[in-house]
Order: structure tokens, then C-alpha cells, then sequence
């Protein structure tokens, strides 16, 4: 459980009931056709439940910063640290297990020439705002919150489940997620071409989902599951290194890809 109450943001720059958000207006109109709304994991599903925040007061924004064509941000969010675990994934915490991707596709990025932003790099409690303000504030073009789950099989993309709306100056912290909607759409839709070309399963959906919700960005939430046949017979384990290498390399190579579409004029 959170609470924004008493939080002094920005070194107590700011009064803890205002945020600023960054208007970014790059949005386009590219619909990615994955409204398919599925049942969403039991591990989202709990983010959406503990998600006890109090609301915030909405702040007139400062301009638009200009981001230079050629800059380009990704931001990984390994979910749950510290206090809270995640689920539990064939021996293994959920917490440890995203921390060990965000840091495989990290460094697989860096590798690329791609500037990665980490919510976390150890066993740390890292609040949601806390996560979604990272992001903001780096201005990121690719928001990926990492997740795992025994449930399923493959790759599980959520994208919140908030309407569409055009970018506003007055953008509520807990629905900011709304005017970049249609850019996460098009990030999970770019995702979901890289994986399912790589022969991956992938279930797409939309959802609740308290820190991507806030977030200034294409954002994604993906959860990793165990590869399972077409008869549900196990292929690969959440623990098979092989497998977590195998994900981690195809969505790297899907930011690439995801860079290229960005930077179309
Ligand atoms: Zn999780």
C-alpha cells in the first residue's frame, strides 16, 4: 500500500499534493489493432488491488521540453523489490526474477547505443509513483514494466485500458497514462510483431495498471511466462536461462525496431 500523504517530491521542491507532468505532444495517429481485451494476470491484477492511492491535484504543466530526433530513452521497470515479492515463480521470487531481465535487456540495449533508464538495480522498495515519476522524468520513448507469471504461456503485453485523449496541460497524475495510449498501443503492437515472429506466444490485453497509468510514455506492461506447446505441454521454464536470454534478445530487438518507427519523419 502507498501513500502520496507527506511525500516531499522533488527534494520538497513542490508541495507534496501537486505534480507536474510533461505535456509531450508527439502523439500519432497509429492505431495498433490489439484491443483484445483478455483476462489479465493474477500478478497485475494484484498491482491494481493494492493500489490504494490517494488522488492528486492536477498542476498546469510547463511547456513541452523539445526532445532531439535522435534521442532516444527506454525505461525498464523491474516491478516488486524489497518488501514485496511479487508471486512465486517454480522456486524463485517474482522480484528477483525482473530484476534479472531488466538487467539482461539492459545491458543487450546498452549494448545497441540505446540510453536505459532503471526503476531499480537491486532488492529495493521502489514505490509505483516513485517508478512512474522515473519515467517521466526522463522522457522516455519505450516504458517497459517487467513482470513474471507461472500462469499462461509466453509473453503477456497489457496496455492500460484507459481511453484515448488528446494531451492536455492539465493532466491528472493517476490518468496521465491516457493522452500516450494510442503510442503504447503502437509500442505493444511493434512487441508483439518481434515476439510472434520469433515464434514466441503472446497474449495481448488492457488493464488497470497503477504505475504504467501515470506514465508519461509509450508504456507496456510485460509479463513473462513460462513457454508452454500448443498442447500446454511445458517447453521452457521461467528459470531456463536459455529462455530469459531468448525473450530479452527479442525485445531488445523490438525497441530497435520500435527506435526506427520513433524516428520516422
Ligand atoms: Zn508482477
Amino acid at each position: 500500500m502507498t501513500t502520496l500523504k507527506g511525500r516531499s517530491w522533488y527534494g520538497g521542491v513542490l508541495a507534496p499534493e501537486v505534480r507536474y507532468l510533461s505535456a509531450r505532444l508527439e502523439i500519432r495517429p497509429n492505431f495498433a489493432a490489439i484491443n483484445q481485451a483478455l483476462r489479465p494476470s493474477r500478478c497485475i491484477w494484484v498491482l491494481t488491488a493494492c493500489m490504494g492511492v490517494s488522488q492528486l491535484v492536477a498542476a498546469q504543466a510547463p511547456p513541452a521540453p523539445v526532445v532531439p530526433s535522435s534521442r532516444f530513452v527506454v525505461v525498464l521497470d523491474a516491478a516488486h523489490g524489497g518488501d514485496d515479492s511479487g508471486g512465486r515463480l517454480n522456486g524463485q521470487e517474482e522480484k528477483a526474477f525482473t530484476l534479472a531481465l531488466s538487467v539482461r535487456l539492459r545491458s543487450l540495449l546498452g549494448a545497441r547505443g540505446i540510453q536505459v533508464l532503471t526503476t531499480r538495480e537491486s532488492d529495493t522498495n521502489v514505490d509505483l509513483n516513485r517508478r512512474a515519476e522515473m519515467a517521466n522524468h526522463a522522457n522516455a520513448q519505450a516504458c517497459l514494466s517487467l513482470h513474471g507469471s507461472e500462469s499462461g504461456s509466453g509473453v503477456h503485453l497489457f496496455v492500460s485500458n484507459m481511453a484515448p485523449v488528446q494531451p492536455v496541460r492539465l493532466a491528472p497524475w493517476k490518468t496521465a497514462q491516457a493522452a500516450w495510449v494510442t503510442r503504447s498501443l503502437a509500442l505493444a503492437g511493434t512487441l508483439n510483431s518481434a515476439l510472434l515472429h520469433a515464434g514466441m506466444t503472446v497474449t495481448l490485453g488492457r488493464t488497470t495498471l497503477p504505475t504504467v497509468d501515470s506514465m508519461t510514455c509509450p508504456a507496456v506492461a510485460v509479463e513473462i511466462a513460462p513457454q508452454r506447446d500448443a498442447g500446454k505441454k511445458l517447453v521452457a521454464e521461467l528459470d531456463d536461462s536459455g529462455y530469459q536470454a531468448r525473450v530479452a534478445e527479442i525485445l531488445a530487438a523490438a525497441l530497435l525496431e520500435w527506435r526506427t518507427e520513433v524516428h520516422q519523419p
